[in-house]
């Protein structure tokens, strides 16, 4: 009989968002009368805008005609696109990326959860806690985890965030070979400046470690002092990759269009040290082989993100959201909680009032104002004592959100 890749059968077995869908569930069947609002998962809920809509609609039409048709595009995206994410998301902040450096794709956690194969299984990797489940699991898949118990895997360095550490990760004492970092954070909401980044680059160049940068959230930035790429931060050409999303950004969970940096720098090691091998070669014929291209359709979306019309129409989705953001954070202050995130991102990151356990603050804000948020600890054990709360909501949902909490029992 075939054997099954038993790095499979590590993984926990319940997925936090099935879990909150059962107790959410279970309070409807017991209050069938009251509405539940969802400040929970982490979709966003405004539509498309009308520069995007409009340049799909063009490119429907193209392919209703024989003569504009298109077929298979390449696996690394139209020129079109990434010529345009060379010129607006980083020639327009002083950083020079090669086109033929950007991957397009089908969203950022495909790449995110790809990219482990043009490394060796047996690198070491780090990821910040609580995390982005994907990092995690996405290698414990192929055995970069060990095995896990008590909330961690065995062979993964867990940096722990926190309001201790300022929700700053520190440097592991031990060398390791990839690191896993999102800024904005998903989902503490907190984010790093240049000089806080700039250890990890430095960290990364001293030990031939390779940082994978998820800047998914990149487009919440208001502070002009957080840096929006990790280019930004000298040398770290040399070491990262970075992913970027339209999700988002502009509305493109269902649409589904992102894409991945590879600068040529970048290179890993053969295990006989005798040779360095550039990524962005691996990856090239990695997407090749296993990826036939995103479709033309949701590229010519994404496209019409960097025109002037889109670019106003996007700021003002995420204005929109940040909104919210701000509306929460201020009512939930107001009620005397700690707030953390929510200034560079669309998450709120509360901690729960006198110790209570993310679980049992989850419930109680379910049971006493019919809201629903995510339980820090979902996201690994340092999560413990948080929960998340996401701006992505409707307007008038955030302001009834913040009137039953203030008004609960
Ligand atoms: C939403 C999200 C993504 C984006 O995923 P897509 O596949 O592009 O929709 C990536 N990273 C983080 C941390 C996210 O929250």
């Amino acid at each position: 009989m075939a054997l099954v890749n038993e790095y499979f059968l590590r993984l926990t077995e319940s997925y936090l968002f099935s879990d909150i869908a059962k107790k959410v569930n279970a309070f409807k069947l017991t209050h069938p009368k009251e509405r539940v609002i969802s400040l929970g998962i982490g979709d966003v809920t405004q539509p498309l805008c009308p520069a995007v809509i409009k340049a799909m609609h063009d490119a429907v039409d193209e392919m209703a005609d024989s003569s504009t048709f298109r077929g298979y595009g390449p696996e690394h995206g139209y020129d079109f696109l990434r010529e345009a994410i060379v010129k607006h998301d980083y020639l327009s902040r002083g950083v020079h990326i090669d086109s033929s450096e950007v991957f397009i794709s089908d969203g950022a956690k495909s790449d995110i959860g790809n990219i482990g194969d043009i490394v060796r299984w047996d690198n070491t990797v780090a990821v910040t806690d609580p995390v982005y489940p994907v990092y995690i699991d996405s290698n414990a898949m192929i055995g970069r985890g060990g095995t896990f118990s008590d909330g961690k895997w065995n062979m993964i360095t867990y940096m722990p965030t926190t309001e201790e550490n300022g929700f700053e990760p520190q440097l592991p004492s031990e060398r390791v070979d990839m690191i896993y970092l999102c800024y904005p954070n998903n989902p503490t909401g907190t984010v790093l400046t240049k000089e806080q980044l700039k250890k990890w680059v430095d960290y990364a160049l001293k030990n031939d470690s390779i940082i994978f940068f998820d800047s998914a959230y990149e487009s919440y930035i208001q502070d002009d002092k957080i840096p929006h790429t990790i280019y930004e931060i000298r040398g770290a050409k040399k070491c990262a990759i970075e992913f970027r999303s339209y999700s988002k950004t502009a509305g493109f969970t269902g649409v589904r269009c992102g894409y991945t940096v590879i600068p040529k720098e970048v290179m890993a090691s053969t295990i006989d040290g005798n040779e360095k091998v550039s990524l962005n070669r691996l990856w090239e014929r990695r997407q090749a082989t296993k990826f036939n291209g995103a479709s033309y359709i949701s590229q010519r979306g994404a496209a019409a993100i960097y025109t002037p019309e889109g670019k106003e129409q996007v700021k003002k989705v995420v204005d929109y959201y940040m909104g919210n953001a701000a509306l929460m954070g201020e009512q939930l202050r107001s009620m005397g909680m700690k707030v953390f995130g929510g200034a560079n991102a669309p998450y709120l990151w509360v901690k729960t009032p006198n110790g209570t356990s993310s679980w049992k603050f989850f419930e109680e804000l379910l049971y006493t104002a019919g809201l629903v948020c995510t339980p820090g600890v979902g996201f690994g054990p340092s999560g413990e004592g948080y929960v998340r709360l996401t701006a992505f909501g409707k307007r008038e949902d955030c302001i009834e959100a913040m009137e039953r909490l203030k008004n609960r029992g």
